[in-house]
């Protein structure tokens, strides 16, 4: 049998193995950050959450930062080894249709870390090429790709699962929303691409400190870091909420920043902002936790108890018009005295989380640009009916 082989692996290899050296040599730092992760979080949910995620972002060195990634999908893109009939090596040739179980990433190889070439919508019908036992290469929009076979089905979903499965993503328009008039709207994308250990103080004259900035959880199935998914969040609704009226200003407009979250509501002070929207993603220990909650002071806050009860509004309004555009999973508001972001600002003030970046539906479904778009038109409808 001919094979045609389209790319080498020697040099993949030694781009890994180099790559496995850097990120095990970086374990330390990470450990740093889930120390001071911990302290940065306050709910006991948030707290567990964010823990574990830490704790598996130790283990997974073989997750780089999104530039060095780039280079890794480059690179095993190239290892994919196909016969003459265009069948990966290890693969049985098969020709039938199957679906897709939930939004899954349509990969550039049999294997997790390998490049994302798409995003296969819940339900959709493709073409089975060939199978192995735990990868089913596809046809999809015109490209093959492999897909875990987890969640690959032989059975035709019905016609009630389609129409209301997450997967089939469509666009929500605007409920006609548009309340600005130039309100000061301050948008804190959650995190950055380094945490930073050094500690500053929780709250005004408190005498317990925290880490200033930490590191935040990524996506389990997508491999996107939180603080890239909420810049994309943060940009988008930006645009949206100048559209409508608003005047926004952002804590940070790329990764490579040091902003302690101290200075994150200080600046949102300095600005005059009417609120601040504090954009953050979940992790949890169990993949299958889903849903988005939004934090709040409390009325017992030592510091912000005066906005305790416009902030629990604002993170009700945001919340619920959120989980209605995006047919999230509503966790709740919750309340949070040991939020240092919080306990600064001089406005009220929520923290929106998401969605389970630990969940594969969640996550996939926050990495597709048609629920992204309705994830920002529930936010700036929730900053339309605060202001309402
Ligand atoms: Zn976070």
């Amino acid at each position: 049998m001919k094979k045609r082989r389209i790319r080498t692996g020697s040099a993949i290899l030694c781009v890994l193995l180099l790559m496995i050296t850097l990120c095990a040599a970086g374990c330390g730092n990470d450990n740093t950050k889930k120390q001071n992760q911990n302290q940065e979080t306050s709910t006991q949910m948030t707290e567990q959450i964010e823990n574990t995620t830490q704790e598996a972002e130790n283990t997974e060195v073989t997750e780089p930062p999104e530039e060095t990634q780039q280079t890794e999908q480059t690179e095993q893109a190239e290892g994919v080894v196909l016969d003459a009939n265009g069948i990966p090596q290890g693969f049985s040739a098969t020709d039938d249709t199957v679906w897709v179980t939930t939004n899954v990433n349509l990969r550039g190889e049999n294997n997790a870390e390998s490049e994302i070439l798409d995003i296969i919508p819940k339900s959709t019908e493709v073409k089975r090429v060939a199978d192995s036992p735990e990868w089913a290469y596809v046809e999809y929009n015109g490209s093959r790709g492999f897909v875990t076979m987890d969640y690959v089905t032989t059975e035709e979903p019905d016609q009630g699962q389609n129409a209301a499965g997450a997967g089939n993503v469509t666009r929500v328009y605007s409920s006609g929303g548009g309340n600005g008039h130039g309100q000061v709207v301050v948008i804190d994308a959650g995190h950055q691409s380094q945490g930073d250990s050094a500690q500053e103080p929780n709250g005004p004259g408190s005498s317990t400190m925290k880490a200033r900035v930490t590191g935040g959880t990524h996506g389990t199935t997508t491999g996107v870091y939180e603080y890239q998914l909420t810049l994309t969040i943060a940009q988008q609704l930006q645009t949206e909420l100048t559209n409508r009226g608003y005047t926004v200003y952002m804590t940070r407009t790329s990764h490579d920043v040091n902003i302690s979250n101290k200075e994150r509501a200080e600046y949102a002070n300095s600005v005059g902002a009417d609120i601040c929207i504090r954009i953050h993603a979940n992790g949890a220990d169990s993949s299958s936790a889903n849903g988005a909650l939004a934090l709040a002071p409390s009325a017992s806050n030592p510091y912000v108890a005066d906005l305790s009860a416009d902030s629990i509004r604002l993170s009700q309004c945001i919340l619920n018009d959120y989980c209605n555009t995006t047919g999230m999973k509503n966790c709740g508001v919750t309340t949070s005295d040991t939020m240092t972001g919080i306990n600064w600002c001089n406005m009220p003030v929520t923290i929106l989380e998401l969605g389970y970046m630990t969940n594969p539906s969640d996550d996939t479904n926050m990495e597709n640009s048609d629920y992204q778009w309705n994830m920002v038109q529930g936010i700036a409808n929730g900053v339309d009916s605060y202001f309402q």
